[in-house]
């Protein structure tokens, strides 16, 4: 983890969810590396004390708590305690996801599609709705929603996840214009293939499928990519790390896309 930088968020406590590994992870690491307390979250208590451990061995600050953000009775009770403890609530990264099953649309069961719907929108949901009357109190804050290119534009794979990361990019302009008198921005960004445990398990999933080597598929997804290479972790975070700063004061409803130009084609 990353050594203290310029203290651009010092002192703001920052919920992640799904932050126990991937994006989430890297998310908490480089705002806690800006001075935040980070707040790490997930159902992975080891992935998770882990993540919480590096960041306060590298000197910043933050905290593990469990949370299945499809738990609303666990998602209030999390938001409470960051409350109860820190006084404010200023930053809420909507970061947990799943990507559920790779079928057309026809083969999906009803259960498949809104499995994934429960993680990715309405467990959002539960948990801007639980955190906002905190940032309300505090006068203000931050939400991200972690979205994706295929929040934008279509592609032939996972059609729920697909339309759950739609829905995630309107939660994020409704949030925008719903709470900017109360000086709260909410945005999203839309990475495009980031190497990550979710990647990795789809890829390792099509080898099997196909019969084709991991790396060979990993090969064909960084040709996909304009700049030659699938993203790392990191390239979602400092992008979240702007949207959240103060630099970004203006920036209110946007769509940060960071996907090495996939979309640009
Ligand atoms: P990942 O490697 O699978 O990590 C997902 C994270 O979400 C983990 O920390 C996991 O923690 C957590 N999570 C899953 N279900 C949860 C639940 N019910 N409650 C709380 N936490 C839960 O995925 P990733 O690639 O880092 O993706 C992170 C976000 O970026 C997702 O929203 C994804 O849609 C989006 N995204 C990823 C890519 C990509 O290429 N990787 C591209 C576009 C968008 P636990 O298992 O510990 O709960």
């Amino acid at each position: 983890m990353k050594a203290k930088v310029n203290g651009r968020l010092e002192g703001r406590t920052a919920i992640v969810t799904g932050s126990t590994y991937g994006i989430g992870e890297a998310i908490a690491k480089v705002l806690a590396a800006e001075g935040a307390i980070s707040i790490i979250t997930g159902r992975t208590e080891d992935e998770g004390e882990r993540v919480a451990s590096e960041i306060r061995s590298a000197g910043g600050a933050a905290e593990y708590h469990h949370l299945d953000v499809t738990d609303e009775e666990e998602v209030a009770k999390v938001a409470k305690a960051v409350y109860q403890r820190y006084g404010k609530i200023d930053i809420l990264v909507n970061n947990a996801g799943i990507s559920g099953p790779s079928k057309p649309t026809h083969e999906y069961t009803r259960e498949e599609w809104e499995k994934v719907f429960d993680v990715n929108v309405t467990g959002a949901f539960l948990c801007s709705k639980n955190v906002i009357p905190y940032m309300k109190e505090g006068g203000g804050g931050n939400i991200v929603y972690i979205s994706s290119i295929y929040g934008i534009v279509g592609s032939q794979d996972n059609p729920a996840y697909h339309a759950t990361k739609a829905a995630n990019r309107i939660m994020a302009k409704t949030g925008a214009l719903i709470y900017a008198k109360e000086n709260i921005r909410v945005n999203s960004v839309h990475p495009g293939f980031i190497w990550t445990p979710m990647v990795e398990d789809f890829l390792k999933a099509q080898s099997r499928e196909l019969g084709v080597a991991l790396e060979d598929l990993k090969g064909e997804l960084d040709a996909k990519h304009p700049i030659g290479h699938i993203g790392e972790p990191d390239d979602i975070a400092y992008g979240v790390l702007y949207l959240v700063s103060d630099e970004a004061k203006f920036v209110t409803g946007s769509e940060l896309i960071i996907d090495g130009g996939y979309t640009s084609r």
